[in-house]
């Protein structure tokens, strides 16, 4: 639909907007400065080497999606700390000097890359002419085909869209990935790495299988999901979802009166019955288009929260990437109408370790 697509990826306007920040950009370079001075030689050249073979690799991740592919793949050769938590906003996160000073002790970086951790380009790049990185979705995208890769509108027209995460059977070529790069770090665990992506890669074909089986019982009159940001189009795109996020919303920037009003005459045009929050960002916005709705004579619920750029706590099922997908699936697929498939069998095990649903 025309609303959606020109709505596609207009988050990446706003952290185009929040470019302008080059007084805090020095401050974070001179941070690493002052690191690089502190640490002369990065942590993979410390270590001898049949000391090192003997340790976890030292892997800092920017997102928890990252961490959750290098850590699940990785296993005890991989020890994973993350920069980015939950409600955490990547397109406007900037690298504290606490940050400069993990990233550059890690062994391996692990970041999503086409720009997602907008702020932190910099510092990745500058980080990464010493340390290994690994830009997981850039890598994915080599992988995926061109037909299926999304790209940004207007002026950015030729970018890719960095949300790879929202469709599982895209992600899934992410478990090579990583077991690759572990493997040419620790070459004895290259072997048992190689095995944990190919068991993660099978449970993330379940988990897409799931979502389509899922989202396939919401009419066809109801595919159309409005939320905070569109931080969703690979996710409309694999489920068959119209996607409109409400232009400009950030910690930095608001939505203009404008793009609330456009969201609105979606909703009362389209009759969709719910629209979606993201955790990452303020609500005040849904909220605004729910109450111009009703102002309208219409109605519209709020579905709920999903997980957008961030994943839930540690320690929660959706805290895993597996329990991030299946809270979204979930959330969408009850709140237009439709039900939710059976948990597939190569995900017992996933749904057994978090206590879900037991008899
Ligand atoms: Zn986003």
């Amino acid at each position: 639909m025309e609303h959606a697509s020109s709505r596609a990826h207009s988050h990446i306007a706003s952290r185009a907007r929040s470019r302008g920040c080059s007084a805090r950009q020095a401050i974070v370079a001179l941070a690493l400065l002052v690191a690089s001075a502190a640490w002369p030689t990065s942590a993979h050249a410390q270590a001898e080497p049949a000391e090192a073979a003997s340790q976890p690799i030292a892997v800092v991740a920017t997102t928890q999606m990252v961490a959750d592919m290098l850590t699940v793949v990785g296993g005890p050769c991989a020890q994973v700390t993350t920069l980015m938590g939950p409600g955490i906003d990547p397109h406007l996160y900037r690298a504290s000097a606490g940050d400069v000073d993990r990233l550059s002790r890690a062994e391996l970086i692990g970041y999503n890359g086409f720009d997602l951790e907008g702020q932190l380009g910099a510092v990745l790049a500058r980080l990464g002419q010493r340390i290994p990185t690994l830009a997981l979705a850039e890598r994915i995208a080599e992988g995926v085909q061109a037909a299926r890769l999304l790209e940004g509108e207007d002026e950015y027209e030729g970018e890719t869209d960095p949300h790879l995460w929202g469709a599982a059977d895209v992600w899934a070529l992410g478990t090579d990935v990583a077991a690759e790069v572990i493997g040419q770090l620790r070459p004895a665990c290259a072997e048992a790495a190689a095995e944990r992506a190919r068991d993660y890669a099978a449970q993330l074909d379940a988990l897409h299988d799931w979502a389509l089986a899922s989202a396939a019982s919401v009419p066809p009159t109801k595919r159309t999901l409005v939320t905070s940001h569109d931080a969703f189009a690979y996710f409309g795109a694999a489920y068959g979802f119209d996607v409109a996020g409400i232009e400009g919303i950030s910690t930095e920037s608001e939505a203009s009166i404008a793009d609330i009003r456009e969201t609105v005459e979606l909703v009362l045009e389209t009759g969709v019955p719910a629209i979606f929050v993201e955790t990452t960002i303020s609500p005040r916005t849904i909220e605004a288009v729910q109450a111009a709705v009703r102002d309208r004579g219409g109605d519209v619920t709020i579905g709920g929260e999903l997980f957008g750029d961030a994943m839930g706590d540690a320690g929660t099922p959706e805290g895993t990437y597996v329990g991030m997908i299946r809270h979204n699936v979930g959330t969408v697929v009850r709140a237009l109408g439709g039900e939710v498939a059976a948990w597939p069998d190569a995900l017992a095990g996933w749904k057994e370790r978090w206590e879900l649903d037991r008899p």
